[in-house]
């Protein structure tokens, strides 16, 4: 008998899911249920397209419900909500535009229904003119708001993936733009001294921040919105885009008996198949395992909805695949910058009282002779054993590259040695004979094997002058520019000669630019008897840390 198969959702999971179906199975009847007009449509490029970096909206349209049957010979059914299921008797209620409401049976059941934008009830809320981006309608209404009524601001509270692309592509039309973010930084994958990198970015190109301060209310005035801020300030603007996050859109599951997480996720084993016999589940919908830290979490991202989409297809027909967990390996655009990042950052490890070492360094993408090559500030976590635990890079160039190599070795299990050993594609317009992968998993190695001592930025916050002394061993010119308040000055190629200005008794904190200097400095002074650390990232990482937004600094 064939299979008849029913798939809730046709964009990223659920079209992924049931082009692969097709794929393996050319007789099963497959039904794909989209509530709204749009199927397998670019979300991650609806923000481009408001930008006006892509141009014609057709293109957002990976697939039509037209060019998707003539290619898979797929059933679908657009404007056809599912609302209800009964999984005692494998029938789903189908509520549509067309057709009214009636009942769909299946063999087996696919559920992609995604995530919906957080909008918790603040007061004001309501407002006509806060808009919420997930699909073709809210990106057509931000659009014409903008295109047509020439208004000339916009305020974007949150500060995650979507509000920063938002910011971004708000800049790009010519919007006086404010980005507000209720917790101390933005972006929230990366600790709090790497992503001062994307801050200034965005103040740079004229986004003006607030941050660490959340939304009381909103009123409309004057044509536009009004929002006062828990600490009382008030920001105006015509209008507000709201991209404080997401939540599962999984309100129809509520009587189904299908089990969902604490926050409404629904929960599928390493197949994707829920508890329900038949019914899989994929996507933003449901919660998963974290690759790293092997905890549930739930992580919005489309490669994992697009993997898992495939994996509920091959288990439906038979095939062996299983999802291994997320990393939450992602990449941002922001302005001249990219921001990326993959398995888990310091608050993630200490949530879970996971021992860590970080290290930062700051290479540059290609050889420094080579004209045009961009520092990269790369932060790696790492465990005693040397295992991968994460990393961060923020850079002009060649950051995507760095990522995604560190990202394939801590999926496969691999160590800082691995790092430090890969062999990486090298001519002087593309990297160094050193990739930036490899200084990273050098620096590593040398922290396990007690070659280098390093102290973190979070660290330097205890910084206690009776027991410490902080030492600037960079040239003359660069101190003057700037350094620690209360650094001693000895430039590295003089230590040998002037050690003897240090108090044997206390311990040393060097830095220089970006860890090198500091590093050989720390080398000449241990091998002498002093007590040494290197401020890992040295005055880069330190005076990027210290960037704090124009309108908190008055
Ligand atoms: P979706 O793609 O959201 O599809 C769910 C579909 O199900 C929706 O079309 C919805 O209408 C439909 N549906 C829901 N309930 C029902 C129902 N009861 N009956 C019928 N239909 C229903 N991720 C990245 O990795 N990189 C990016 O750059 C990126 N950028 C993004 C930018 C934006 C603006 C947005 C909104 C998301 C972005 N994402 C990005 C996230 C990514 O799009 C999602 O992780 C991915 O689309 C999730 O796939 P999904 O199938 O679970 O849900």
């Amino acid at each position: 008998m064939n299979k008849k198969i029913l798939i809730v959702g046709g964009v990223a999971g659920g079209a992924s899911a049931a082009a692969r179906l097709r794929r393996l199975d050319e007789n099963a009847e497959i039904i794909m249920f989209e509530r709204d007009s749009h199927i397998s449509f670019a979300n991650c490029g609806l923000p481009y397209y408001i930008g006006e970096t892509i141009q014609d909206r057709s293109k957002l349209m990976v697939q039509t419900p037209e060019s998707m049957k003539a290619r898979f010979n797929l059933d679908i059914r657009i404007h056809s909500e599912v609302t209800n299921i009964a999984t005692n008797r494998k029938k789903v209620t189908v509520n549509s535009k067309d057709k009214g409401i009636y009942e769909e049976s299946y063999d087996y059941l696919i559920l992609s229904p995604g995530a919906k934008p957080l909008k918790p009830p603040i007061p004001g809320i309501e407002s006509r003119l806060i808009y919420t981006l997930r699909n073709i309608p809210d990106t057509d209404q931000i659009k014409l708001r903008v295109d047509q009524e020439g208004i000339q601001s916009a305020i974007v509270i949150g500060g995650g993936y979507i509000g920063v692309e938002m910011a971004e592509n708000l800049r790009h039309r010519g919007l006086d733009v404010t980005l507000v973010e209720a917790a101390p930084h933005i972006l929230a994958p990366f600790d709090s001294e790497m992503v001062t990198f994307a801050e200034k970015e965005l103040q740079d190109n004229g986004v003006n921040l607030h941050l660490g301060d959340g939304v009381q209310s909103f009123e409309e005035k004057d044509e536009g919105v009004t929002v006062t801020l828990q600490s009382g300030k008030q920001v105006s603007a015509a209008m507000i885009i709201l991209a404080i996050g997401v939540a599962p859109d999984t309100r129809f599951l509520k009587e189904s008996g299908i089990e969902l997480g604490t926050k409404g996720h629904i929960l599928v084993n390493e197949s994707m198949q829920t508890n329900c016999e038949g019914v899989y589940a994929v996507g933003d919908a449901v919660e998963i395992k974290d690759y790293v830290t092997g905890q549930q979490a739930a992580i919005p991202l489309a490669g994992p909805a697009n993997k898992q989409g495939r994996i509920a297809a091959d288990h439906i027909c038979g095939l062996p695949s299983t999802y291994k967990g997320t990393q939450g390996t992602a990449i941002i655009k922001i302005f001249g910058l990219t921001g990326a990042s993959t398995g888990v950052n310091e608050r993630t490890l200490e949530k879970h009282n996971i021992p860590y070492h970080t290290v930062i360094v700051h290479p540059s993408s290609h050889a420094t002779y080579y004209p045009g090559a961009q520092p990269i500030a790369l932060k790696l976590l790492f465990n005693d054993e040397g295992s991968v635990l994460g990393a961060q890079a923020f850079g002009a160039e060649g950051v995507d590259k760095r990522i995604d190599v560190i990202s394939t070795v801590l999926r496969l299990k691999g160590t800082v040695d691995d790092l430090a050993e890969l062999e990486l594609t090298y001519a002087p317009p593309f990297s160094s004979a050193k990739d930036p992968v490899n200084m990273a998993g050098y620096l590593a190695q040398n922290v396990l094997s007690g070659r280098a001592k390093v102290v973190t930025l979070n660290q330097l916050e205890s910084f206690d002058p009776e027991r410490q002394i902080l030492l600037d061993v960079r040239t003359k010119a660069e101190y003057d520019q700037g350094h620690i308040e209360g650094a001693l000055h000895i430039p590295v190629d003089e230590l040998r000669l002037r050690s003897d200005e240090l108090d044997q008794g206390k311990e040393i904190y060097a830095y220089c630019a970006v860890g090198m200097r500091g590093y050989i400095a720390s080398r000449i002074l241990e091998q002498k008897g002093f007590q040494v650390k290197n401020i890992t990232g040295g005055y880069r990482s330190y005076s990027m840390s210290r960037f704090v937004p124009a309108n908190l600094t008055c």
